[in-house]
């Protein structure tokens, strides 16, 4: 299996050659068929094995180009510095596209962010609480939401975000692709897992 045998469209193609990567990891082989078929997926995946392009990658090609003002994929994730590798991930995969991401966490002012946010947005990458933060201002509208993402769901779990993961359940439009990424599957993943995920097809590398 190479890149080639994935519907990516010439731009992510060259981005992805711009990388030296040469073939796909074994969870970007196992995943990104099933996210490109429109499942919910559940990855089981440590740091390293190349989990984050195997999940941006599908969704760069759902999203295709930047569209109005409203996010159409929220990505979630424990620690700013878990958003910032991801959100360079997606620099550096969308940077022949005109997709406009936008992070969001704590530790600095809302200020930027919020301006951001206003100045359009196709993909959030967020920590849970300033995400929160930000949406009850009323600076986020999420009608257009169709894929959502927690990645580290494990440490989001050990960090106690699961009071904040159901409230944003409760405000995002129920018909939507869900994909959770964990490195372990202890018992409060799976409860997560089981509130978060529809039919959900699982991989394991
Ligand atoms: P991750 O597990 O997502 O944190 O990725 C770990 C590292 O592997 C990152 O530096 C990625 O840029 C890199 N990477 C992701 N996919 C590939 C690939 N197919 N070939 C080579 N490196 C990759």
């Amino acid at each position: 299996q190479t890149f080639e045998d994935f519907k990516l469209n010439k731009q992510i193609l060259n981005a992805i050659k711009d990388l030296e990567y040469t073939e796909p990891t074994e969870i970007q082989k196992l995943a990104i068929p099933l996210v490109q078929a429109g499942h919910d997926l559940f990855g089981i995946a440590q740091t390293g094995t190349g989990k984050t392009a195997a999940f941006v990658l599908p969704l760069l090609m759902k999203i295709k180009y930047a569209q109005g003002n409203d996010p159409r994929a929220l990505i979630f994730a424990p620690t700013r510095e878990l958003v910032m590798q991801i959100a360079d991930n997606i620099e550096k995969l969308s940077k022949y596209t005109d997709i406009r991401q936008v992070t969001l966490y704590g530790g600095v002012g809302p200020k930027t962010q919020i301006e951001n946010i206003q100045k359009g947005a196709d993909i959030i990458v967020a920590t849970p609480g300033r995400f929160m933060d930000i949406y009850k201002r009323g600076d986020i509208n999420t009608r257009q939401l169709k894929t959502l993402v927690l990645d580290e769901a494990d440490k989001m779990m050990d960090m106690g975000f699961m009071p904040q993961i159901r409230q944003l359940l409760e405000i995002i439009p129920r018909k939507r692709q869900n994909l959770l990424f964990s490195a372990t599957m202890p018992e409060k993943v799976l409860t997560l897992s089981e509130e978060f995920l529809e039919f959900p097809e699982k991989v394991e590398v």
